[in-house]
């Protein structure tokens, strides 16, 4: 049966993964850009799409700088837990500051969704928690796939309810995705 999900990423062993980058300390564009290249860098892996950047209100801890979002579309060999601690690895490489929980940051790389894996293991949660309440993720995903199914619904239901409730003033276009994107993925 085919579902919105189901969709096989090219090469036999890879899967679809979408990625969230957010960050609000320093340069953070810059910052993004750099993890962009690294995680197109890593092995068995292609970066297939960059979603728009976004400039969004900080969520949870109110007293900070905004934000800016994005999302990534990748297929990737990597397992959950091998491509997690890339992650890691890369955001410390960028100098994320872990202050406080929902606090100011450096860049933050989320697994937010792995095709066909969902579940709890030692430090990791797929798809990532809160992802279908957060508009600064939604409203990224939905320029990448908006028919890509979180939690039993759309990305692009999702995204319709978070403006119902009047999210959608908490976030606005910063860059289209090719003007902050473009030069570092892979052609
Ligand atoms: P959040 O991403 O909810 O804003 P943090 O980035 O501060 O919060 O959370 C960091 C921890 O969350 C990481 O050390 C990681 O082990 C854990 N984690 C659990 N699931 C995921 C996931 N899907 N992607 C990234 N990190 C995750
Ligand atoms: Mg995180």
């Amino acid at each position: 049966m085919s579902t919105p999900n189901s969709e096989q990423a090219p090469g036999s062993s890879s899967s679809r993964v979408w990625i969230g980058l957010g960050g609000n300390v320093g340069d953070v564009r810059s910052a993004m850009q750099t993890a962009l290249a690294q995680i197109a860098a890593l092995p068995e892996t292609r970066i297939e799409a960059a979603s728009a950047l976004y400039r969004t209100k900080p969520w949870g801890d109110r007293d900070q700088d905004d934000f800016l979002n994005a999302c990534l579309r990748m297929a990737t060999a990597l397992a959950p837990i091998e491509l997690l601690a890339e992650l890691k690895r890369i955001e410390t490489g960028l100098q994320r500051r872990t202050t406080r929980r929902w606090g100011p940051r450096t860049i933050d790389l989320d697994i937010l969704v792995y095709e066909g894996i969902e579940g709890t293991w030692d430090g990791l949660t797929l798809p990532h928690p809160r992802t279908a309440e957060r508009i600064f993720v939604i409203r990224p995903l939905f320029d990448l796939n908006p028919q890509l199914v979180i939690e039993g619904k759309t990305v692009e239901t999702h995204l319709d309810a978070l403006i119902a409730r009047g999210e959608g003033s908490e976030i606005e276009l910063q860059d289209a995705a090719d003007a902050w994107s473009g030069q570092y993925l892979q052609r």
